[in-house]
């Protein structure tokens, strides 16, 4: 579920992740902050704050990560909203734009040769650039989302 968690703050989706330690802390940040739970616990499924429809849950049925992102962008019809290259993917903060010469000293010098965009997260402070790594992920996602609409 860490990966899925990548997976949707590379579209740009806020997204929390929670390791299971404590369901009823997770459940209300869900209620406060009125996110939608992904979860492989079928208990999670189970209480009344979501059969009452409460709290909107959906059951992750894959262990693959790419089957699991392929789910959640049918069931909560992700396509519209697809804004890569806007969150951290270890911090889950929005990104800001960064200036080529303001990240000439934090990028390996090949990349700064070859790369004109770049955003920092202001948490960690990792720098992201489109390079070929980012491009395989968009890609990917893509091709998810065009054999979703299809279906
Ligand atoms: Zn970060």
């Amino acid at each position: 579920m860490g990966k899925l968690a990548k997976w949707l703050r590379m579209m740009g989706y806020d997204t929390l992740f929670f390791n299971g330690s404590n369901d009823a802390h997770m459940i209300a940040i869900a209620r406060d902050e009125d996110r939608v739970i992904l979860t492989k616990d079928t208990q999670i499924m189970r209480r009344r704050v979501v059969t009452n429809g409460q709290i909107k849950a959906t059951l992750i049925q894959s262990d693959e990560p790419e089957l699991q992102v392929h789910q959640v962008i049918d069931i909560l019809k992700l396509d519209s909203q697809f804004k890569p290259f806007t969150i951290c993917l270890e911090c889950n903060q929005p990104l800001l734009e960064r200036s080529r010469h303001q990240v000439k000293d934090l990028v390996p010098p090949y990349v700064f040769q070859t790369q004109q965009q770049y955003m920092e997260c202001p948490n960690c402070h990792r720098i992201y650039w489109r390079g070929t790594h980012w491009r395989a992920m968009t890609e990917k996602l893509k091709r998810f989302i065009s054999s979703s609409a299809r279906e």
